[in-house]
């Protein structure tokens, strides 16, 4: 199997009836990048910027750190996209409890991501500083985690000129980047207006946009059996929003794992979805999964699918 998958590693990822899809993939490193186009990603769609502050004692990466790890990762995709997020700390990403302090009550519902990215202005800069340089070496999207207020909105795009200026001052080249919000906060999924008005393209993370739809810890072992990629609830958000994405001609991905889920490619094409974000390890299978699918009869049958009161008794067959 795994050797006949490789074969597919330079075919285009084209469904039967000829819909492009773009196989992207999810990085912790820039490292992983190599491995990334060895598995046939066309770019990267999410690159976790958090793994470079995880795991360390007493300090963060500076400008320049960051910077070059960066366009490591850049140069690493040879000339490919990548979508950098800003860090996306809490939760079920903590940093040593030297730099941050982890005895929140509710850690999932607390100052996380873009949050804790807002509080700290001079700490978000310098990264949105880093992401601004490294996208004078390729094609870079700045991804922001975590929005859901308009308010959130302008205050980091009014950070990220706020950079840009910066950088002016300092003489330091930089290189345009398309803007893009991560769709993971029911409360962002419905205001998606909001969201289209500000942004280039939206990246639905599906791991929290399930954890915060079913009010499910999604690091709980206790409730994991209710942790339900499939409820009805998740799937109209997803669809609703990716076809409020296509209406307006912006482009949408999804990066959680549902995206690397081959038992829910085909809903997801049937949904409209053109671009998938996942562990480098499953592009060749999902891959596989679109070279036998038609999209255009997919489509009526992924909306019984959200319509049903039991989705997955329908994928079963
Ligand atoms: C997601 O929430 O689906 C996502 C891709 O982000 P993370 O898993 O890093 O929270
Ligand atoms: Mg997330």
């Amino acid at each position: 199997e795994r050797g006949r998958l490789s074969r597919l590693r330079h075919t285009p990822a084209v469904t039967l009836d000829g819909q492009k899809v773009e196989l992207l993939a999810n990085i912790e490193m820039p490292e992983d990048a190599p491995g990334a186009v060895l598995a046939g990603a066309v770019g990267v769609g999410l690159f976790r910027s958090e793994f470079l502050f995880m795991g360390r004692k007493g300090d963060l990466p500076g400008e320049e750190e960051q910077y070059q790890a960066y366009k490591k990762a850049v140069e690493g995709m040879q000339g490919l996209p990548v979508t950098i997020r800003t860090i996306d700390v809490g939760a079920d990403k903590q940093l040593d409890d030297s730099i941050s302090d982890a005895a929140h009550l509710n850690p999932a519902l607390g100052l996380r991501a873009i949050r804790w990215s807002l509080a700290d202005p001079a700490m978000f800069l310098t990264q949105l500083r880093a992401i601004l340089r490294a996208a004078a070496h390729g094609q870079v999207n700045l991804l922001i985690p975590m929005l859901a207020h308009a308010s959130e909105i302008r205050q980091t795009l009014s950070l990220v000129d706020f950079a840009r200026a910066e950088l002016d001052n300092r003489g330091l080249p930089y290189g345009p980047v398309k803007l893009g919000a991560m769709i993971e906060i029911p409360a962002a999924a419905l205001t998606l207006k909001i969201f289209l008005k500000y942004f280039d393209f939206l990246s639905i993370g599906t791991n929290d946009l399930i954890q915060y739809t079913l009010a499910i810890d999604r690091a709980d072992e206790s409730v994991a059996h209710l942790y339900d990629p499939l409820h009805p609830a998740v799937l109209r958000l997803v669809a609703e929003t990716i076809a409020e994405c296509d209406a307006q001609g912006k482009g949408v991905s999804v990066c959680g794992e549902m995206a690397g889920d081959i038992t829910l490619t085909r809903l997801l094409l049937g949904m409209g979805l053109r671009s998938f974000s996942m562990h480098p390890a499953q592009i060749l299978a999902v891959k596989q999964e679109v070279l036998r699918a038609d999209a255009a009869r997919l489509a009526p049958w992924a909306q019984r699918v959200i319509e049903a009161e039991d989705p997955a008794s329908m994928l079963a067959k």
